[in-house]
C-alpha cells in the first residue's frame, strides 16, 4: 500500500528525453492561414522530376506487401551511381533516421557527441534521446572551426556530426579541413559526415567524404533524396560507411523504413541527372543573385553567410531586426525561417525558390527595410 502511494500517478519520461527541445519543422502557411510562398524547408522549387512521380505512383499496385526490407534495388542503384559496395549502404526513413541511427548504435549514457554551434538541430535531439551528452562547440563567423572540435575530443567522444554544407549557415567546409579533422579524431570516434546538399555543391567542391567512407574505418557519410532531387515527402536518406559501422547500425533499423512507393521514385529520381542538373544550375545562379542583394543592403545591416546550399542565412545586424523582416516577409505573402530557437534572433534562412519568388522576396524586403 505505502509502496503505491509513492508511484507516479502517470509514466514518467526519461530526464533526457525531457531535456529534447522539440523540432521545429519550417511553416507551410501563415499564421492566419494565408497560402504563401513557402521558403523555410529548402525544397526543390521545381517540385520533383516526372518519371519520379509515375514512378511513385507506380507502387499503387502492391500496397497489400511489405516493401524489401533489404531495399535491394534502391541500394544498387546508388552503388552504381557513386561507385560504392552497395552491401555498405545503410537507409532509412530520410536522412533523419540514419543521423538516429548512428547515435544510437555508437553512443549511449554519459558519451559524448560533438557537433557545431549552429549546426543542424537534429543532432542534439539524436544526441540526448540515447541519454549522451551533447558537445556544442564554438563556430568561426558561422563555419566549422576544425581546431575547437579537435579541442573538444575526449576519451568519452563517441560521434562527431558535421553537415556540409551546414544547415543553417550554409557554410562549407573544404576537403583539407575534413582530411585534417579526420586525421585528429582518435579511432574510436566515428565521424559522421552529412552530406545533405551536397548535391548543390560545384564539381569541383568535393569534400572527400566518400572517398574517406570507403576507405576509412571510422567515418560514415549520410545522403538524402528529400533536397536536389525533390522528393521530401518520400523519405528516403542513406549512408555510407565500413562493414563493421554498416552490421552495427542494421540492429537497430527499423526493419521497413520507408514504402515501397518511396523506394521505386527514388531509383528513377537517380536517374533523373537533367532535372538535377537543372536544379542545381538554377539554384548556383540565383543564389547568388540573391547575395549581390542581400550585399547591396549591407548599409542597412544585412549580411549574407557565404552559402554552398540552396538557401541563404541573411543576418539582420542594423535597424531592423530578423524577426520584424520575418513578420513583414509573412505580410508580403513569404515564410522563411526565423531561427531564434536555434541561438540565431538575428538571422532568417531563406531558400532559394523561382526568378519569380526571388524578385518578389527581394522587393518586399527592400520596403521592409526601408531601401
Ligand atoms: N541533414 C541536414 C543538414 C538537413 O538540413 C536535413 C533536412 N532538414 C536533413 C539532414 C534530413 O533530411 P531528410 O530526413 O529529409 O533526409
Amino acid at each position: 500500500m505505502t509502496d503505491d502511494l509513492q508511484k507516479p500517478a502517470a509514466p514518467v519520461a526519461k530526464d533526457w528525453i525531457m531535456a529534447i527541445a522539440p523540432y521545429v519543422p519550417g511553416k507551410s502557411k501563415a499564421d492566419d492561414g494565408r497560402e504563401v510562398v513557402k521558403l523555410s524547408s529548402n525544397e526543390n522549387p521545381f517540385g520533383t522530376a516526372e518519371p519520379v512521380r509515375a514512378a511513385f505512383r507506380s507502387a499503387a499496385d502492391c500496397l497489400e506487401r511489405y516493401p524489401d526490407s533489404a531495399a535491394v534495388e534502391l541500394r544498387e542503384a546508388i552503388a552504381q551511381r557513386h561507385g560504392l559496395d552497395p552491401a555498405r549502404i545503410i537507409y532509412g526513413t530520410g536522412s533523419d533516421e540514419v543521423l538516429h541511427m548512428a547515435a544510437g548504435t555508437f553512443a549511449g549514457a554519459g558519451d559524448e557527441i560533438i557537433f557545431m554551434r549552429y549546426g543542424f538541430s537534429v543532432y542534439p535531439i539524436a544526441t540526448r534521446r540515447v541519454g549522451a551528452v551533447p558537445v556544442e562547440v564554438a563556430d568561426k563567423d558561422y563555419a566549422t572551426d576544425v581546431d575547437a572540435i579537435l579541442a573538444h575530443v575526449t576519451d568519452r567522444t563517441r560521434l562527431v556530426f558535421l553537415a556540409n554544407p551546414n544547415n543553417p549557415t550554409g557554410t562549407y567546409t573544404p576537403r583539407a579541413e575534413i582530411a585534417r579533422l579526420h586525421a585528429g579524431l582518435p579511432p574510436h570516434v566515428l565521424l559522421v559526415l552529412d552530406q545533405a546538399y551536397s548535391e548543390y555543391l560545384d564539381a569541383e567542391d568535393d569534400d572527400g567524404g566518400l572517398e574517406l567512407a570507403r576507405t576509412a574505418p571510422n567515418v560514415l557519410v549520410t545522403r538524402t533524396f528529400s533536397k536536389i532531387f525533390g522528393l521530401a515527402a518520400g523519405r528516403v536518406g542513406w549512408g555510407y560507411a565500413s562493414a563493421d559501422v554498416i552490421d552495427a547500425m542494421h540492429r537497430i533499423r527499423q526493419p521497413f523504413s520507408f514504402p515501397i512507393a518511396s523506394s521505386r521514385a527514388a531509383v528513377a529520381a537517380l536517374e533523373a541527372q537533367d532535372f538535377v542538373e537543372k536544379s542545381r544550375a538554377h539554384n548556383s545562379e540565383w543564389r547568388a543573385w540573391f547575395e549581390t542583394e542581400i550585399g547591396a543592403l549591407g548599409n542597412k545591416g544585412l549580411r549574407a553567410v557565404p552559402s554552398k546550399a540552396n538557401f541563404s542565412l541573411v543576418l539582420f545586424e542594423g535597424e531592423t531586426s530578423a524577426e520584424t523582416a520575418y513578420k513583414g516577409l509573412m505580410d508580403a505573402g513569404y515564410i522563411v525561417r526565423w531561427l531564434p530557437g536555434q541561438d540565431l534572433p538575428n538571422a532568417l534562412r531563406i531558400t532559394i525558390g523561382t526568378p519569380e519568388d526571388m524578385k518578389g522576396l527581394v522587393a518586399a524586403l527592400r520596403r521592409i527595410v526601408g531601401a
